[in-house]
């Protein structure tokens, strides 16, 4: 009976130099892999449904599923909403039993993105559910080469600590090199405006776009002040190639199965261990 809010485990990840990661999920395969993973490494994980497949026909299924798997260990498991697109959708997530939710309004305005922000702060905490906002804005890897628009996105240090104040979140996502999908080029991080960032408020920090950092980026960002991770693309991308390197003429589909489990499972225990959540757990 374990699905929780991920607040405690992300502010003992802060003091104590681990992070967290939300991997996303788009089916019970990779449901399945990620909390196997938790089990095995005895770690904290959360399970991140994005906005846009929480609104397909079986975005309710999904959620459904997820629930009862989180239920069934003991492992700290948070059902998450990422990217929520509104303060209505963050609404109907906690409905259904999502225990901390993501809004991001970071394409909007600053004063707009405070006003949303706040909004639903004040409700999820009403319920016992936290709240990640986004500010500075994560964009897409395969823009990555346009170094320009990229640090226009950069978080400003000078607006963190209205941000936080004003709005009361739980979890700050922040713009300091990272890029959603695939990198075109490689990525660099901002660390020396993540410490500025890190210097100016103590909630738990987020890395959105995680996927095609190397092992050293990811751990000097979590020294710097990361709590949580969000990785995504790696997993379908390694899951596909194995899934297509096993898809002889006589492969049976409960091989292929179990393919995949295992290796989102891998995948995922690979990233507990590097981002030092391994054996958190209890704590
Ligand atoms: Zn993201």
């Amino acid at each position: 009976m374990a699905l929780v809010s991920i607040k405690h485990q992300l502010v003992r990840g802060m003091q104590n130099g681990y992070a967290v990661p939300l991997f996303n999920i788009v089916d019970s395969l990779i449901a399945d892999g990620i909390v196997a993973a938790a089990q095995a490494q005895n770690a904290p994980v959360i399970l991140g449904l994005y906005g846009g497949h929480f609104e397909l026909p079986n975005g309710r299924q999904q959620v459904a599923y997820a629930r009862a798997l989180a239920e069934s260990v003991p492992q700290p498991v948070s059902l998450m909403l990422d990217h929520g697109a509104s303060f209505e959708q963050c609404m109907r997530t906690i409905q259904l039993g999502f225990t901390d939710v993501m809004l991001d309004a970071s394409k909007l305005p600053l004063d707009e993105n405070i006003a949303q922000t706040k909004a639903v702060v004040r409700a999820a905490h009403a319920m016992g559910v936290a709240v990640e906002a986004e500010l500075g804005h994560v964009g897409m890897g395969s823009d990555y080469q346009d170094a320009e628009s990229l640090r226009k996105g950069f978080t400003r240090p000078d607006d963190v600590e209205r941000f936080v104040s004003e709005t009361g979140v739980d979890f700050l996502a922040v713009a300091i090199g990272t890029a959603h999908g695939a990198y075109a080029g490689e990525p660099h991080l901002a660390l020396d405006l993540l410490d500025e960032i890190r210097r100016r408020v103590d909630i738990p920090l987020v890395l959105h776009g995680g996927s095609g950092l190397s092992t050293e980026q990811f751990q000097s960002a979590i020294a710097h002040g990361i709590a949580k991770v969000n990785v995504a693309t790696d997993l379908f991308m390694t899951t596909a190639r194995r899934l297509s390197e096993a898809a002889t003429p006589e492969a049976s589909y409960f091989a292929l199965q179990r393919v995949a489990v295992e290796s989102f499972q891998e995948r995922c225990e690979h990233y507990l261990s590097i981002f030092g959540a391994s054996g958190q757990a209890g704590g």
